[in-house]
């Protein structure tokens, strides 16, 4: 067998797989040279919220960029208290302290690491209590592509009069209950940073909703808070607009998303079937599809997961850890708490440890990975 190393993504064998779709979307933008909001990013939005069913998405420059917009769309800002899950991409608390808001960072489950609900209602049970933070949002974070409990955080945010915004920058693709996400919350925030599930080749995101009053203030903000006429300014924005030439990448994409999906779900059941006796696979979210962002394991204890990170990246197996400190304890984020304590989060950091998992690996190298595992566990 090959000992070649395996890449945790492989950009270019994916590249050339669209190739000729991709020279063709491409050159359609060269020819016409609409490269801001040209004609294939309504394209995109259109394909977008026909995918997950939302009546309206709004494309951006990022993911991060779609969840600041979504926020300042709701007037975030100083004395608003903002819940989150302390196990995430740092991106999911910097924005609201960008707008001058408080993070709330709440555990997540042992089990399925997405936000736990009743940490979350203790959180906003306390903040609410405290009288210093007005709770103005929830953000429900789809972490490693799996939904987290939307039909708890609802009922939640509905009963505590709070804006809810779906992170879904890993989770595009995945589905609950039957349903693509897109559709769980007020407002849903995806990426196409290129390591995820529908990933560019550059920065991008976009925002999808129900709401047209919404979506009509996400295409205001995203151009500088421009009215009907460009140089109308109705209200601060920021320049959040996304390339024309990264949309039309994305169609191209798009036309390989569902295979792509389907794989990553046949790498992520080899690697169920034959590594659940050595070490804890992931939990499966009841009545729920999985983009496989992130397929991550646990191990008992750090020694452990150093350990077989080590000897995998001897065999040739890349791994990352998703994510090695929770951000309540980041150093620019430390002052922002308010030092309750998020055990799980903390425990996670130091045992998780995420698989290859791109759809791009060949049956061969999911199992070398297997054997590289099951190796270094005997
Ligand atoms: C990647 C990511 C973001 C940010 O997306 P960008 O497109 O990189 O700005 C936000 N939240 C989570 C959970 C992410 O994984």
């Amino acid at each position: 067998m090959s000992q070649e190393p395996i890449s945790f993504l492989d950009l270019k064998a994916q590249q050339k797989r669209i190739e000729p779709a991709l020279r063709a979307r491409l050159d359609a933008v060269l020819a016409h040279c609409q490269f801001v909001l040209g004609p294939e990013v309504r394209e995109l939005e259109e394909r977008l919220a026909a995918y997950c069913g939302a009546s309206h998405c709004v494309a951006v420059s990022s993911g991060t960029d779609a969840l600041q917009i979504a926020m300042m769309a709701e007037k975030i800002g100083p004395g608003c208290a903002v819940f989150l899950p302390a196990f995430t991409y740092t991106a999911t608390a910097e924005v609201p302290l960008l707008l001058g808001a408080t993070p709330v960072f709440v555990d997540v489950d042992p089990r399925t690491f997405q936000i736990d609900i009743a940490a979350l209602e203790a959180r906003i049970a306390a903040i609410r209590a405290a009288g210093t933070l007005r709770p103005a949002a929830i953000i429900g974070v789809d972490l490693f592509g799996q939904p987290a409990d939307w039909p708890a955080l609802r009922r939640i945010a509905g009963e505590a009069g709070l804006f809810l915004l779906d992170d879904c920058a890993q989770s595009f693709g995945g589905a609950t209950n039957g349903r693509k996400l897109g559709r769980e919350a007020d407002a849903t925030a995806i990426s196409f940073f290129p390591s995820k599930p529908l990933g560019g080749y550059g920065d991008g995101g976009a925002l999808l909703t129900d709401d047209s009053d919404r979506a009509a203030l996400y295409r205001s903000l995203r151009s500088h808070g421009e009215g009907d006429t460009r140089y109308e300014v109705l209200r601060t924005g920021i320049n959040g607009r996304i390339d024309t030439l990264q949309a039309a990448i994305l169609l191209a994409k798009l036309d390989v998303f569902e295979e792509e999906l389907h794989r990553r779900e046949q790498i992520a059941a080899a690697y169920d079937r034959s590594l659940a006796d050595v070490l804890d696979v992931p939990v499966r979210v009841p009545d729920s599809e999985s983009a496989w962002a992130v397929y991550a394991v646990l191990l008992p204890d750090p020694a452990r997961r150093d350990a077989l990170q080590a000897a995998l990246r001897e065999a040739g197996v890349p791994t990352a850890i998703y994510y090695p400190r929770p951000l309540h304890l980041q150093p620019a984020y430390r002052a922002h708490h308010d030092g309750v304590s998020l055990p799980v989060s903390e425990d996670l950091a130091g045992r998780i440890l995420a698989l290859p998992i791109q759809p791009e690996l060949t049956d061969a190298q999911v199992q070398r990975v297997i054997e590289a595992v099951r190796a270094a566990l005997r």
